[in-house]
């Protein structure tokens, strides 16, 4: 009896294990189980990408598209499906500004543990989206919360898609613009990939903060690229 519970306590204990394992890989930003996953490229050159998730939205896109004109940058904006079809011609003002697109799913849940099906859904149902509002070029994918498991890398690793995380992510651990900005200068380095969202009303901050960001990278000199630029500089 006594040999049993020890048993099963072992069993237990080894199960919880697994449990911590898998769930600290699926917020890995280094690590999937399939396929290539970028946080950063590795190169000598002083080059960045800014990136943009979630939206379009109508309130917002016009002031960061205002930005990165008046600054001439090129960002990458990983826009979310529903989104996109809420808000058609915001998707299109991205797109013949010359920016990136990339696929951030369709619902913008969590994406683990969910059936091949539903993954194949977010991602194709997304990527129709994007090529109805008239963008030709390469689409990479970021998981929403940057979380996958099993089913979304297999998918993406067979259809040869990368997945693009960050290693770079301000809003993380500050709020205020000025400790945005002063985050982001101290950990960006070459190849790094930049994470903020701008597109709702609660990001007054990270939107304070873009400008700000570029002239300083630009000082430091860093030049912006968006992520398929980063991605073939490394290839
Ligand atoms: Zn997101």
């Amino acid at each position: 009896m006594k040999r049993k519970i020890i048993i099963l306590g072992c069993l237990l204990l080894l199960l919880f294990g697994v449990c911590i394992l898998l769930f600290q890989i699926s917020k890995s930003r280094t690590f999937q189980f399939f396929g290539e996953i970028y946080p950063r490229v590795e190169t000598q050159q002083k080059v960045v990408a800014l990136t943009f998730d979630d939206g379009p939205t109508r309130k917002h896109t016009d002031e960061i598209l205002g930005i990165l004109r008046e600054e001439n940058v090129k960002a990458t904006f990983y826009l979310v499906g529903s989104a996109i079809e809420e808000n058609q011609g915001e998707t299109e003002k991205i797109i013949q500004e010359g920016h990136e697109i990339g696929n951030h799913t369709y619902h913008h849940k969590r994406m683990i543990l969910v059936s091949p099906d539903v993954v194949k859904n977010e991602i194709e149902t997304t990527d129709e989206l994007i090529k109805k509002a008239g963008y030709k070029g390469d689409i990479t994918f970021r998981p929403p919360f940057g979380k996958k498991l099993f089913a979304l890398p297999f998918y993406l690793s067979e259809h040869n898609r990368n997945t693009i995380t960050w290693d770079v992510d301000p809003e993380t651990f500050v709020e205020k613009s000025e400790d945005i900005i002063k985050y982001t200068l101290k950990n960006t380095k070459n190849g790094s990939i930049i994470l903020l969202h701008v597109a709702y009303d609660s990001r007054a901050e990270s939107m304070k903060s873009v400008r700000p960001i570029i002239k300083n990278l630009r000082e430091k000199g860093f030049e912006f690229k968006t992520v398929s630029e980063l991605l073939s500089i490394k290839n």
